[in-house]
């Protein structure tokens, strides 16, 4: 598949280097960051806010929108208010956004959770796990919190952003006219995925979706553009899908087998945008197009008998919809989630200290001050500016 790097350079460059004052009265973009959590995870989501407030939002202040499928409690409420000084709502899911659909058959859904956790699948025994990733992937853009904005910012707990961000991405998004924007994109784990790509590489098929150039960031051949047009001289490629597919009674016992034939002669090669990070355009993902594509993998049951994460359903939905020039990359935004971060290799040296920490004796006061960041980051703007990362 073509490297990320090479379609960056090609349809999609960073959008401000050098040095850039946060540009604090600049026009706002309809933005909210949208963080779906739990009260448990307070701790994980003030240290996102603080990391987030730090290097970006201090100067923006674009709002926040928290989601949950159940209630905030107060101890969360105000606390997250007390890192915040930009407005936040709170939302609560619905249970039809949220857990299983009326037609699905829940014994035997719970019972294909429970054999996926038996099958050691990571959060694959999980139930939340299973209705988190089908919210993300087909319900949170219909929330009634986010109906008024055209764009979010996607923020979990526990990630740390490395760099001050000092211009609007939203903004230069908008502008620049990209659709979905990622920061890293990683493989999938093959089992909690087998049968996601028959489905995706089904719909594209069936709604004759050719390729903008983005489909084979996410396939395995190389060659798959040349192969495609072989096919389409192929009779096999028109061949409708088997009636399996196409008339099983959805979320009920096993994925139906779709006729391998019937597929492009390519396979998944698990590589997805890791959504834990995500910028992007709401009405995407309330075109018709993108919601007939989260239908027909939701009723092959995928949701259930298998893992599916928003992420793998979220990358090969842009695969089949969007182009190079609709994404982009984020390769300026120092991040890291977990075990997995991203650092931009040609940051900017960090602005000079007073002096350097590391080489002279540190004091107790300068340790924390640089475990949290604080030399690393622009001071109050605009005065100075700086874009120094510490990874
Ligand atoms: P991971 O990043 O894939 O390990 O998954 P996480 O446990 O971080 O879950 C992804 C996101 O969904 C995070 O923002 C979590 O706070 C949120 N999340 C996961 N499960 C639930 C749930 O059952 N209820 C709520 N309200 N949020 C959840
Ligand atoms: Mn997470």
């Amino acid at each position: 598949p073509p490297s990320i790097r090479k379609i960056s350079e090609k349809y999609d460059k960073v959008f401000v280097t050098g040095c850039l004052e946060p540009k604090v009265d600049g026009p706002r973009a309809n933005a909210a960051f949208v963080v779906l959590a739990r009260n448990k995870e307070l701790e994980g989501v003030i240290q996102s806010i603080k990391s987030i407030e730090r290097h970006f939002n201090r100067w923006f202040h674009y709002p926040y929108v928290f989601l949950n499928d159940g209630d905030f409690n107060s101890t969360f409420k105000e606390t997250v208010l007390n890192h915040t000084s930009a407005p936040v709502e709170w939302g609560k899911i619905s249970p039809e956004q949220w857990g299983f659909p009326d037609w699905v058959d829940e014994n035997v859904a719970k019972e294909g959770i429970a054999k996926q956790g038996d099958a050691a699948i990571m959060y694959g025994g999980m139930e939340s796990y299973h209705h988190m990733c089908r919210f993300y992937s087909g319900h949170f853009y219909k929330h009634e919190l986010l109906q008024k904005y055209e764009w979010y910012w996607r923020l979990e707990p526990e990630i740390k952003y490395f760099c001050d961000i000092t211009y609007d991405p939203f903004m230069h998004m908008q502008r620049n006219n990209k659709t979905y924007g990622f920061t890293i994109a990683v493989k999938e784990l093959r089992e909690t995925v087998p049968n996601i790509f028959r489905y995706a590489s089904a719909y594209k098929r069936m709604n004759n979706l050719t390729s903008q150039g983005l489909w084979e960031m996410f396939t395995e051949d190389i060659e798959a553009k040349e192969k495609e047009e072989a096919l389409k001289a192929d009779p096999k490629y028109k061949k409708p899908l088997p009636k399996e597919i196409l008339e099983s009674e959805p979320g009920r016992g096993a994925l139906p087998e779709i006729d391998p034939e019937a597929m492009e002669g390519e396979s998944y090669n698990m590589c997805h945008f890791w959504s834990n990070f995500e910028i992007a355009r709401l009405d995407w993902f309330r075109s018709k197009e993108y919601n007939d594509f989260f239908k027909l993998m939701d009723r092959s049951g995928g949701f259930w008998n298998e893992r599916w994460g928003d992420a793998p359903i979220h990358s090969l939905a842009a695969g089949a919809l969007l182009g190079p020039q609709d994404i982009h990359y984020f390769r300026d935004f120092g991040y890291r989630h977990t075990t997995i971060q991203h650092c931009p290799a040609n940051a900017p040296a960090p602005r000079q200290l007073p002096r350097i920490p590391f080489l002279e004796k540190t004091t107790e006061d300068e340790k924390k001050r640089i475990e949290e960041d604080e030399y690393w980051a622009t001071p109050d703007p605009p005065k100075e500016n700086g874009v120094g990362c510490r990874c």
